[in-house]
């Protein structure tokens, strides 16, 4: 092998929903810019998400800029319609595990015998953390495996003690022992309540011993990873970093927050070279954004509107749509609602808008008088207006983090897994808002938007901003995420395939 083809390739393997897509199609530029296009990247997606990045985010045109970047795409077997999230999640994972495994099998095998087109082989692979099968594909072909964990550190720590809460009895917990402390989480202890772990800990739970076995294997799995990269900051989960790292062999890179990175980075490039790189706002989305949100929030004053998103996965009934209208605008604050097609179960799609027939009449002339209602949004940048004081949010992991970058305040409904630990970190660890999980109540949320946008308005901004400053740093200046990138782009460039 000469060392032409030495060079390192990377496949960049996501799950194909929108949080992962967006988070590790960053992380793939920022590869590419880290390394001075001296690693080649292939990112791995499905037909059908791939096409809607095209549509909507104008992928195509965006990565053009970057020769040794390419996507390469497979058909998830799925029909056009599947929703391919919401309670459809397994449903998409299993198939996409299906087809995807023996692929992947199939380009690293490739490696080791004739090479189609320019490509250089694979010398790692980046998997999605809940791509589980990856590591075994990787140590089969000789080739290194990196987990990416779309998570918190804070929820990956309380994965990490899964057994040692069952063995204390702590899991898993009947329903009237939800308020009861968590002893048994090393670093971190009493922070936790029984009901702030991962709603598979719950006795109730229909997946619960699926879900727990997995996530067993998990540390396993990590074990024979050759490192795991973080869409975190050190300051943001300083303590809990330092104990893992103290107990735990893997090797960690911290990057994050990805999206600020990227933007650092890109505005460095455009002091630097003469050729103007890709705009520096990137949403990535596999939805078309209604931009005319922007428009409505330019009419309203500072820090007046609560912007309200529940992320692509979450389903709501009707009566939850209902009841957090009411709240709302009971509350009297303007507000901004993220509407995703098919997110409200039993009620008709936004096609002409024909949900509005579904609203008792009173509370639609409230959502007409004090709302605005689009079915995506481009959430970066709406955190980012001056007029959004709060948000409203299922504390999905990409939205806690772009609210934190943007030093805004948050009110949290966590429905599933990660979202219940990253809610109480919410409000009682960094204190930058509130957790409303486990209730869907009018009057609960009028109370907690009054909090955040008003009462205690100036606590919550105080404390966001500094974390906001935090993160700012961290990617700025040689700061901690910088320092990691380099280290991973060093580590991604030493792997080489034996000859
Ligand atoms: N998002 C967006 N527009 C919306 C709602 C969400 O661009 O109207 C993006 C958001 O910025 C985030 C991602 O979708 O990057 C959601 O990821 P998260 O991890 O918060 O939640 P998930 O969708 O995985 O539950």
């Amino acid at each position: 092998m000469d060392q032409q083809s030495q060079k390192a390739h990377i496949l960049i393997f996501p799950l194909p929903i929108q949080g992962p897509v967006n988070s590790m199609l960053k992380l793939a530029e920022l590869i590419l810019i880290a390394s001075q296009g001296q690693i080649q990247v292939t990112f791995l997606t499905t037909i059908h998400t791939h096409t809607r990045l095209n549509l909507h985010a104008k992928a195509a045109t965006r990565f053009s800029g970057y020769p040794s970047f390419s996507f390469v795409t497979f058909p998830d077997g799925l029909p056009e319609d599947h929703p391919r999230g919401g309670d459809k999640f397994m449903e998409m994972l299993n198939a996409v595990e299906g087809v995807s495994q023996p692929l992947l099998r199939d380009m690293m095998l490739n490696n080791n015998s004739s090479h189609k087109n320019d490509d250089y082989p694979i010398t790692c692979l980046i998997s999605d953390g809940l791509f589980h099968f990856a590591v075994d594909l990787g140590k089969e072909n000789g080739i290194p495996v990196i987990y990416f964990e779309t998570m918190s550190l804070s929820c990956l720590w309380v994965y990490l003690c899964l057994p040692k809460f069952i063995e204390a009895g702590e899991v898993p917990f009947q329903e009237n022992e939800g308020m009861e402390a968590i002893l048994t989480l090393p670093g971190i202890r009493g922070l936790l309540r029984r009901c702030d772990l991962p709603d598979f800990c719950r006795a109730n739970n229909s997946s619960s011993e699926t879900m727990i076995q997995r996530i067993i294997e998990l540390e396993k799995q990590y074990n024979r990873a050759s490192a795991l990269i973080f869409n975190t900051f050190e300051d943001l989960e300083a303590p809990l970093l330092s104990y893992i790292r103290a107990h735990h062999p893997y090797n960690m890179y911290v990057i994050g927050p990805l999206h600020l990175h990227l933007k650092e980075k890109l505005l460095e490039l455009e002091a630097t070279k003469a050729t103007p790189p890709p705009s520096t706002y990137c949403s990535n989305s596999i939805w078309r954004e209604d931009n005319s949100c922007i428009e409505w929030l330019n009419r309203h004053p500072r820090r007046s509107v609560i912007y309200c998103s529940f992320g692509s996965q979450v389903t709501l009934s009707k009566e939850q749509l209902i009841e957090f209208w009411h709240g709302l605008v009971n509350s009297g604050f303007r507000f901004l609602w993220v509407k995703r097609p098919r997110s409200v179960i039993g009620m008709e799609d936004d096609v002409h808008n024909k949900w509005h027939e579904q609203i008792p009449d009173k509370l639609l002339k409230g959502v007409m008088k004090n709302g605005y209602v689009v079915t995506w949004a481009p959430q970066e940048e709406i955190l980012n207006h001056p007029s959004i004081g709060g948000f409203f949010t299922h504390s999905g992991w990409n939205s806690t983090i772009e609210s934190l970058v943007a030093g805004v305040p948050m009110i949290c409904w966590p429905h599933y897994v990660d979202q219940l630990v990253i809610s109480r970190y919410v409000s009682h660890f960094w204190k930058v808002g509130l957790d409303m999980k486990d209730s869907c109540d009018r009057v609960i949320l009028e109370n907690m938007v009054r909090d955040v946008m008003c009462k205690r308005k100036d606590e919550f901004l105080q404390n966001a901003n500094a974390l906001a400053n935090l993160a700012k740093q961290s990617v700025e200046n040689r700061g901690s995420s910088c320092r990691s990138l380099d280290m991973l782009v060093d580590e991604i460039m030493s792997f080489r395939l034996p000859v």
